[in-house]
């Protein structure tokens, strides 16, 4: 039997890119359909994510026009990472796998086949890569290919240039719903879930209409969530820096004896610098060391799952429980 496909597409003020966003998603699960590439209860569930304008009448409207649509209305804007993970808990009780892509088009929905392809060649979890970047602006570019470098420096195992473009099977959405924390950073827990996964390189759009929902300040926003939410890595680098600052210290003190036994000192000026990099560096150092401690607590606080078990292969004598 044909696998259940949910297409989860969040939704912030849409409004102008809904109606065509949902026409061309409607042809291309339509035709999937008919060529028995998925079952016929396959759905595109739009979430909205608390629009002011009127995206969820639009929503509604689609879906008491054709079954094929589905809609989740959030109580109020909870970000892009949180209306994507409302979807794909709901399509993780209904469908076989979830398919995760924005609402303005600009991820190329006919990779949608390919993700499929390596869906049933085994994979569990399939990255939209994009291949390049030539229709966003300069500026654009530039500060998203910035954020996925500055995130790898960070310490936060991301796929390069993949953003929420995804495919997951039904057992990676349940390992995804064993992650119960708050700060949510997709990007960095999907592959945290383990199984097999592939990627899938699809060329990024432009815009269809509307203007982009992530400026810069929300994608710096992303950013330091991203890094605080998965890493301690920066409380590492504190204790670092303190550490180094100390041994820079303590070659000035050297230094300064040697050149006091030659006799070529400034009174006053020896001690003074020496116990500014000292205490400073030991400040951080101090920071850093109680930082760890905090960091294991906000780890520990998260309860993440430790593992998530694929299989279980337990013969029991046959009892019935497989
Ligand atoms: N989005 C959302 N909530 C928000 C901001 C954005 O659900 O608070 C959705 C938006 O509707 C779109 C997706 O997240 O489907 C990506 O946003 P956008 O295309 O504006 O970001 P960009 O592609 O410019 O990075
Ligand atoms: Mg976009």
């Amino acid at each position: 039997m044909a696998a259940i496909l949910y297409v989860v597409v969040p939704c912030y003020k849409e409004e102008e890119v809904l109606p065509e966003t949902a026409k061309r998603l409607c042809a291309k699960l339509e035709g999937m359909i008919q060529a028995g590439n998925i079952s016929s209860a396959s759905k595109i569930l739009f979430v909205n994510d608390g629009s002011t304008d009127h995206t969820w009448e639009l929503i509604r409207d689609l879906q008491s026009e054709n079954p094929i649509f589905a809609g989740v209305n959030l109580s109020r804007n909870r970000g892009h990472q949180n209306a994507l993970l409302a979807g794909l808990m709901v399509a993780k009780d209904k469908a076989d796998i979830a398919i995760s892509m924005d609402a303005d088009l600009q991820d190329d929905i006919d990779a949608v086949d390919e993700m499929l392809e390596k869906f049933n060649q085994g994979f569990d979890i399939v990255y939209g890569v994009r291949s390049k970047r030539k229709k966003d602006s300069r500026f654009k570019r530039i500060t998203a290919e910035g954020f996925y470098k500055l995130m790898g420096i960070m310490g936060v195992d991301i796929v390069f240039n993949h953003a929420d473009y995804r495919l997951m099977s039904k057992r990676a959405l349940e390992g995804l719903a064993e992650f119960k924390e708050v700060n949510l950073f997709l990007r960095g827990i999907v592959p945290m879930i383990g199984y097999p996964a592939a990627t899938v390189l699809y060329e990024r759009a432009e815009r269809f209409a509307g203007e982009t929902k992530y400026p810069l300040k929300k994608m710096l926003a992303l950013a330091f969530e991203g890094t605080t939410s998965l890493t301690i890595r920066p409380i590492r680098m504190i204790s670092v820096v303190g550490l180094l600052s100390f041994f820079v210290s303590i070659a000035m003190l050297i230094y300064f004896i040697i050149d006091y036994a030659l006799g070529g000192t400034t009174a006053g000026w020896a001690s003074t610098v020496v116990s500014i990099w000292a205490i400073g560096g030991l400040q951080l150092l101090a920071i850093g060391v109680v930082g760890e401690y905090i960091g294991k607590i906000y780890l520990e606080v998260k309860g993440r799952p430790r593992y998530i078990i694929e299989q279980i292969l337990l013969d029991d004598g046959g009892s019935g429980e497989a």
